[in-house]
């Protein structure tokens, strides 16, 4: 299984537009893996994880098409997760080469509110909206893989994502959120390892706090806690992702605090196979 991360900041991208900070300064100068636009994945090619206003430049950049993908799956309504409008670029005449087949998306109830509204029903786009995502009731995608969406700390009805490919290879994707909600944790405990785990650091090197994010200190916390129920085990790749710059830390500083944990540090583009 191959899960590339397209984006890798948190909402207002980093460097942020209207901001000067040292961290916004710094990674201007630095460049690299110290750009970081908003957030998205895609997963062997066939699932697109949120679609942000960055999505097209992300493909751009990546030399990489959204052609082959059946299923988009949203995590939660923030901006940096989905812009309806982007959608439309799915059909004709944004595209010569439709899906022959309409896109599914899923989402919670907010989300593919937000879809309906952009897009009156019948839609006239080519997507296939599902029934509303709900906490810890399971869904197939066409292809057999399965997800179970698990409440997050952040927003209303935000969802974290155990997603489980048909080869049996397994992604706990795991932003935005604060600390896991206990039951989130239960549920991960009883469905077992995961090949990848994937956390919110918004908050770098500050202190995390619950407000709905986490820091460098709170995503070790959560991995430690999955370790103990056998979530995350050895072979599990560790990934931290969705970084701000009032989270001070750039990229190598980043490497340097996680390393001793055994926790990658996302940059955009980047691939991670299992
Ligand atoms: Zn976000
Ligand atoms: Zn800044
Ligand atoms: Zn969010």
């Amino acid at each position: 299984m191959q899960l590339t991360i397209l984006g890798t900041a948190a909402a207002e991208g980093w460097p942020a537009p209207f901001c000067r900070c040292i961290a916004c300064q710094e990674a201007r100068s630095r460049k690299g893996p110290d750009i970081r636009t908003r957030a998205g994945a895609i997963i062997d090619n066939v699932i697109k994880i949120d679609f942000s206003a960055d999505t097209v430049s992300q493909l751009q950049r990546t030399g990489r098409d959204l052609c082959n993908i059946h299923s988009l799956v949203f995590t939660h309504q923030h901006s940096d997760h989905i812009v309806p409008t982007e959608l439309e670029w799915a059909c004709e005449p944004y595209t010569v080469t439709p899906s022959k087949v309409p896109i599914k998306v899923y989402g919670n109830c907010v989300v593919t509110g937000m879809i309906r509204a952009e897009f009156p029903e019948p839609l006239d786009v080519n997507l296939d909206v599902q029934p509303d995502l709900q906490p810890f009731v399971e869904v197939e995608l066409e292809d057999g893989t399965r997800i179970l969406p698990l409440p997050a700390d952040h927003c209303e009805h935000a969802l974290l994502l155990r997603i489980r490919r048909p080869d049996g290879k397994t992604i706990f994707w795991g932003h935005d959120s604060g600390r896991l909600p206990a039951e989130t944790v239960s549920a991960l405990g009883q469905a077992g390892p995961v090949d990848i785990a994937v956390f919110d650091c918004t908050f770098g090197g500050q202190p995390s706090n619950n407000r709905g994010h986490l820091g460098v200190d709170g995503v070790i916390e959560m991995v430690s806690a999955l370790r103990t129920l056998d979530v995350i085990v050895d072979a599990t790749t560790v990934v931290a992702t969705h970084f701000s710059h009032n989270g001070g830390l750039l990229h190598d500083d980043l490497i340097r605090t996680f390393a001793p944990h055994g926790v990658n540090v996302a940059h955009d583009g980047v691939t991670y196979t299992v």
